[in-house]
């Protein structure tokens, strides 16, 4: 089977047993919202334990407190009535294994898929490449607890962002599945 028909296939499945899911409210129920990143390996309804209709989760690579995913915050706030944040990143995320400047000369040489060697990631494939990359800001991360604090940081001192609401600051450990503090993102996202 190819990717599509596996998706397709397994989604008759589950809507052959979508049972009262139907009846979920759009707000979510329990009130939160999670901003976290798009790694595989990560799968916040299980993680945290949420079912369909339990909270918001926003991913990107890295799960960075980009313009974007502050409006998605802000409408999970101010329009779906969540009052409680969390920034989770995690333990060997692939951000940490590149800058702006690698992956903006990556693309500058190629859009074909790059390889992770020892030394980095590097091209493998053919040009052309586009220098496009370089308008770019990627939100590398250099070290997991200063990039949640950042975030946590980010997002509270941002206007549209009602002081009461609490922004908790954790990395999730791809070896063991626990979610660890991160003590001054927490501090940092306090509800004051
Ligand atoms: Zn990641």
């Amino acid at each position: 089977m190819t990717v599509l028909e596996e998706v397709l296939s397994a989604n008759s499945a589950y809507a052959e047993a979508f049972g009262d899911k139907s009846e979920l409210a759009l707000p979510p129920a329990r009130g939160f919202a999670i901003l976290t990143c798009m790694d595989a390996r990560l799968d916040p309804a299980k993680y945290a334990g949420l079912s369909e209709g339990d909270a918001h989760v926003i991913r990107n690579a890295g799960g960075r407190a980009s313009d974007d995913a502050i409006r998605s915050l802000v409408i999970s706030y101010k329009l779906l009535g969540t009052k409680e944040w969390f920034v989770i990143h995690h333990t060997n995320c692939g951000m940490e294994f590149f800058t702006d400047e690698v992956i903006r000369g990556l693309l500058a040489n190629s859009l074909e898929t790059a390889a992770l060697g020892e030394a980095g990631f590097y091209d493998v494939g053919t040009g052309p490449g586009s220098a496009e990359a370089k308008y770019v800001d990627w939100l590398t991360i250099s070290d997991q607890a200063s990039s949640v604090l950042q975030d946590v940081g980010r997002i509270k001192a941002h206007p549209l962002v009602p002081a009461g609401i609490p922004v908790y600051g954790y990395i999730y450990d791809v070896t063991t599945g626990r979610l660890v503090e991160v003590p001054a993102a927490m501090a940092a996202g306090s509800a004051h």
